[in-house]
């Protein structure tokens, strides 16, 4: 099992492209797709369904601002994306700290003919792109009115 990133903010600082009271969204660090972004609660838990009332309707908000925003940039087109985690020891779980992953999809992307690689170069950490992270994690905090002084 990975070490747990997630718990340390100095750690993801320059991947958050956004974020509300109980969670951060993420550019991921090695991103299987362009715009590949990961959703995830600020406290340290394993399963959403150790999640209150109130990280339930803000998890359902934080998804509902940041997805139209990846899919504008990355599936104007095709309005498509992947929506997924591995939760439990036998998922496939790679990081010890929900998150999900959100995979914008083009009908150019190379996992069209291959989709279920997507899943193992994900749990593999083997990233498809070679991408400037910063410049896409400074469009993206444009895109979505998001300064990281402001919390
Ligand atoms: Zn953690």
């Amino acid at each position: 099992m990975g070490a747990d990133p997630f718990c340390s903010r100095e750690k993801i600082e320059h991947q958050i492209i956004y974020e509300s009271r109980h969670f951060y969204a993420l550019y991921d660090i090695r991103p299987v797709v362009p715009g590949h972004c990961l959703i995830l609660p600020k406290r340290h838990i394993l399963d959403m369904l150790e999640f209150s009332d109130e990280e339930t309707a803000d998890f359902q908000a934080i998804a509902k601002k940041v997805i139209p925003v990846l899919i504008e940039q990355y599936s104007k087109e095709e309005k498509s994306y992947d929506f997924t985690s591995q939760i439990g020891p036998y998922s496939g779980r790679t990081v010890n700290h929900l998150h999900f992953h959100v995979l914008p999809r083009s009908k150019k992307d190379e996992y069209q003919k291959r989709n279920v690689h997507i899943y193992l170069d994900i749990e593999n950490n083997r990233s498809s792109l070679l991408l400037n992270i910063r410049e896409e994690v400074g469009r993206l905090r444009k895109a979505l009115g998001y300064s990281p002084a402001q919390k």
